[in-house]
C-alpha cells in the first residue's frame, strides 16, 4: 500500500502552482509532476522537504533534482506518449517517474551501484516500471536506441557524441553543460543524419556526470 495521504496530495499541488509560478507551461508535465509521489523518494526523516522546490541529498553525495529542473528539462524533451526514452543518471529515479507518467518508455542508466541497487527495488514497488541499467551514461545504450529523446540529470564538460548518434532525425537531447561551476541547459536536436542543431537556455547546478562506474 503506497503512504500518500490528502495532505502529500495537497502539498504537491501547491508545487505544480510553484513550478507553473516559475513558468512551466506544458500541462503533461505539470499534470505528471502532480502525480508523482516525490516524498516516497527520500528517506523518512527528510519526508517534510519532499514537496518544497530544493534538490535534495539522496546518499552517495548525489541529490534528488529540484522538481522545477525536472519540469524544465522535462518540458525541452517534448515527449509524445509511447516514445522511447534515454535517460542518464537515474539518481532516485523521480525524473523516471515523471517521463513515464507522461506516457513514455524509459530507458535509464546508472554509474553507482548503491543507487543503482536502491532505485530497482523502490521505483516498482510504487508502481514505476523503466528499464534500469548499470553503466556509464557517457557511452548511452548503442544497442537499444536510437531514441525519440535523450535527458543527462548531471553536469557533462561537453555533449557526447555517442549519445548524438542515438539520437532519432528530429530528437532531442537536453543535456546541461558545463561552464564554470554551473551548467548551460543545452537541447541538441539532430535535424539529419549528420546535421545538428544547438540552443541553450539558462544556468543550472547539477551533480557533474563522470566516467566509468562506480
Ligand atoms: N535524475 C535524477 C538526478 C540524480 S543526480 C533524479 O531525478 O533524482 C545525477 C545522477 O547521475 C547521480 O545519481 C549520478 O550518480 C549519476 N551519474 C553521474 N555520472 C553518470 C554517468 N556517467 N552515467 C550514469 N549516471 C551518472
Amino acid at each position: 500500500m503506497i503512504n500518500d495521504s490528502l495532505q502529500h496530495q495537497g502539498m504537491r499541488r501547491k508545487l505544480v502552482e510553484i513550478v507553473a509560478g516559475k513558468g512551466i507551461t506544458s500541462e503533461p508535465v505539470l499534470k505528471a509532476i502532480g502525480k508523482v509521489p516525490r516524498h516516497l523518494f527520500m528517506e523518512s526523516g527528510f519526508i517534510k522537504f519532499a514537496y518544497k522546490d530544493q534538490a535534495f541529498p539522496i546518499g552517495v553525495g548525489q541529490t534528488i533534482s529540484q522538481p522545477y529542473t525536472v519540469a524544465f528539462q522535462t518540458q525541452l524533451l517534448q515527449v509524445l506518449p509511447k516514445e522511447k526514452i534515454l535517460e542518464v543518471g537515474t539518481g532516485s529515479g523521480y525524473q523516471a517517474a515523471v517521463l513515464l507518467e507522461m506516457g513514455v518508455q524509459v530507458f535509464t542508466i546508472e554509474r553507482q551501484r548503491e543507487l543503482f541497487v536502491r532505485v530497482q527495488q523502490l521505483l516498482p514497488d510504487i508502481g514505476y516500471h523503466p528499464r534500469f541499467f548499470f553503466g556509464d551514461g557517457y557511452k548511452g545504450l548503442p544497442t537499444y536506441g536510437p531514441f525519440d529523446g535523450i535527458v543527462v540529470t548531471a553536469g557533462a564538460p561537453y555533449v557526447p557524441d555517442e549519445l548524438k548518434q542515438q539520437l532519432k532525425i528530429g530528437a532531442r537531447l537536453v543535456i546541461p553543460v558545463s561552464e564554470g561551476e554551473h551548467q548551460v541547459m543545452t537541447v541538441v536536436e539532430r535535424v539529419g543524419e549528420n546535421e545538428f542543431d544547438e540552443k541553450q537556455y539558462g544556468m543550472f547546478s547539477f551533480v557533474p556526470l563522470l566516467k566509468g562506474t562506480n
